[in-house]
């Protein structure tokens, strides 16, 4: 049995087909129980661990969910790279639905999520200029292009703070900032990946257009998992593919974004 793996992915319960010689492994962490037990098994050569974001059964809302025990979970599997797909609204009206955005940027409207690692015992400052592994992101990028897809290979995502979506105003003026993206779970899911000197990269599938962008009644709750059902199969073949793409060796410097830093723990895995 593998109970340890080299590549974490954070998504959608419709992802364990990916898996094989799956095995489940509880994990504790400092910071409570991660979302759900991780699944550890194969893809390909490829050693992955999978964690169902908001947990098998969907009980964790983007802002209740435990960011900080999700990391730290995967990360003392051995995990070194993270995948994370997830459902997004565009702020664009040529970006529709099934298009694909590799964003390289983030902006954060989150409010009260603990976002840090390091709260006491040292002060600790990571780089996050560029949120995002650029060994991942072109990768992702490559291999998407390859197999179809409508891909857009940079943009800015913007994590709202939810559970509810974003008003017109809201919408207009992410909008009118040049944003491309909304989403609920992108941060500080990011963040905690820098912390932990984890590679990260989020592949962000286009379900809906938000609310400032068409008129009409806004997005809705069914619209966005219709959606997001409807494309799980098309999904979970582009993240084998990126998963068995991804470098075998690290040279991005997303593992030595704690050079030089005095923490206050050492690091698990
Ligand atoms: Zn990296």
């Amino acid at each position: 049995m593998v109970t340890n793996a080299d590549i974490g992915v954070i998504g959608g319960s419709g992802l364990y087909s990916l898996l094989d010689d799956a095995a489940e492994v509880e994990i504790t962490t400092p910071y409570g129980p991660p979302s759900d037990a991780v699944t550890v098994g194969r893809i390909g050569s490829r050693s992955v661990a999978f964690l169902p974001r908001h947990g098998r059964d969907h009980r964790f809302p983007p802002h209740l969910i435990p960011y900080r025990a999700n990391l730290w979970a995967l990360r003392s599997l051995g995990v070194r790279q993270i995948l994370a797909p997830s459902a997004v609204g565009s702020l664009r009206p040529e970006l529709g639905p099934g298009a694909l955005v590799v964003p390289d940027q983030l902006v954060d409207r989150t409010s009260g999520r603990p976002q840090s690692y390091y709260d006491a015992g040292g002060v600790v400052h990571v780089a996050f200029a560029d949120p995002y592994c650029p060994a991942g992101r072109a990768t992702a990028v490559s291999t998407a292009r390859s197999a179809g897809w409508d891909v857009t290979e940079d943009g800015t995502l913007v994590v709202i703070e939810g559970p509810r979506f974003s008003t017109r105003a809201e919408s207009r003026w992410f909008t009118s900032n040049g944003w491309t993206i909304v989403g609920m779970t992108g941060f500080p899911e990011s963040v905690l990946a820098r912390e932990l000197a984890l590679c990260y990269t989020t592949l962000s599938l286009v379900t809906d257009h938000d609310a400032g962008v068409e008129a009409g009644e806004g997005v809705t709750h069914e619209e966005v998992l219709a959606f997001f059902a409807a494309n799980v199969t098309r999904m979970r073949s582009l993240i084998a593919d990126v998963v068995t793409a991804l470098p075998e060796e690290r040279a991005c410097p997303c593992s030595h974004a704690l050079d030089g830093l005095r923490l206050p723990f050492e690091l698990p895995g």
